[in-house]
């Protein structure tokens, strides 16, 4: 209840406002979030770098609705590539197509995206990551990624599958025959029981299945979570089936369990961390307060303390 509540502010216009307005609410913001700036998010990665743990920039922002903003925004994508590359980064970046124009047209979408990829292959083949959103933009997400790949040819894009869905094992199906990269996440929107598990024990029983048909069949999977149930789950298939530490990673947000993030990267697993940056950062925050009531409770102190 108090997550759909929250999952629903996310995309509440004036709650926005307020929230953005109050400077104590972007402090509480920046737990989550690298900085507002792309500089600040370099440095963040850098040290994630020197702990042997690799990263995937995400420049915060969603359902953009004129086709200048996605300009601007691709712009902005192009400017974590140059800094990865600069930097020499251990990094890849992931982009929402909301942010690219996927609630104007696909023909935008795609235009936006292949600067993107353009560039990022220019620039020693970075990996671009296509988030996966609410689900009424999944069936599109999904045929852009499929087209970017054998259409066009991009071998450095992958994609998001979220658990929750019911339709996530067939998507899995077609994107492990075309070899596309897959991050495996919970899912972190509000979605209705037409096209999602209501209840969450069986959106984590899917999460692990999912998962074994990525290491039996898919290509380098990504194990996104933060749930020791579903990582215990992951390393015991993983060492039931002898498969090689090299062939998966697992993917944690920034901010949350950094001692596991640590912990894993030092047992020898490609650990990758996922890192926000940018002044959109509301619906981000409200998705990951949604998650774990401890960050309501965190947030809620905050407040009172002033
Ligand atoms: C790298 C990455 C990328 C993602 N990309 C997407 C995407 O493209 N689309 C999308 O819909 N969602 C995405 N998500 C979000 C995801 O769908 C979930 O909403 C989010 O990860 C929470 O699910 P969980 O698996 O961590 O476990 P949950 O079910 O939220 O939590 C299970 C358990 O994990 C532990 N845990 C969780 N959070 C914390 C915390 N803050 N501190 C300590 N322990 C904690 C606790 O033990 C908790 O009981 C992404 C998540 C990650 C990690």
């Amino acid at each position: 209840m108090l997550r759909g509540i929250l999952l629903y502010l996310a995309h509440n216009q004036a709650m926005y406002k307020i929230v953005m307005s109050v400077a104590l609410f972007r402090r509480m913001a920046l737990r989550f979030v690298a900085g507002e700036r792309l500089e600040e998010a370099v440095e963040v990665v850098r040290a994630l770098n020197a702990k042997g743990i690799a990263a995937s920039l995400d420049h915060l922002g969603e359902n953009v609705s004129d086709a200048a903003a996605t300009t601007k925004a691709t712009a902005d994508y192009i400017a974590a590539l140059e800094a990865i590359a600069s930097h020499k980064l251990h990094c890849g970046i992931s982009v929402k197509l909301t942010q690219l124009g996927l609630d104007i047209s696909d023909e935008l979408t795609i235009e936006n995206i292949r600067k993107v990829l353009d560039r990022a292959r220019e620039l020693g083949n970075i990996y671009v990551r296509i988030d996966m959103e609410a689900s009424q933009y999944t069936a599109r997400t999904i045929k852009i990624v499929h087209c970017l790949r054998e259409q066009y040819g991009y071998t450095n894009v992958g994609t998001v599958i979220q658990s929750y869905l019911y339709r996530s094992e067939a998507d899995i199906e077609a994107l492990n025959a075309s070899h596309i990269h897959v991050r495996l996440c919970k899912g972190a929107y509000r979605e209705g029981s037409r096209v999602a598990f209501p209840f969450k024990p069986d959106s984590d029983a899917n999460y692990v299945h999912l998962s074994h048909q990525l290491l039996s069949k898919g290509e380098y999977p990504s194990l996104a979570t933060h749930d020791p149930k579903m990582i215990g789950a992951v390393l015991d298939y993983v060492g039931a089936n002898e498969i090689d530490h090299s062939r998966f990673e697992f993917q944690m947000l920034y901010g949350i369990r950094r001692d596991e993030q640590e912990r894993l990267a030092s047992d020898g697993y490609n650990m990758r961390v996922y890192v926000p940056y940018g002044v959109d950062w509301y619906p981000y925050f409200m998705r990951r307060l949604a998650e774990r009531p401890a960050n309501l409770l965190f947030f809620v102190t905050g407040l009172v303390k002033g």
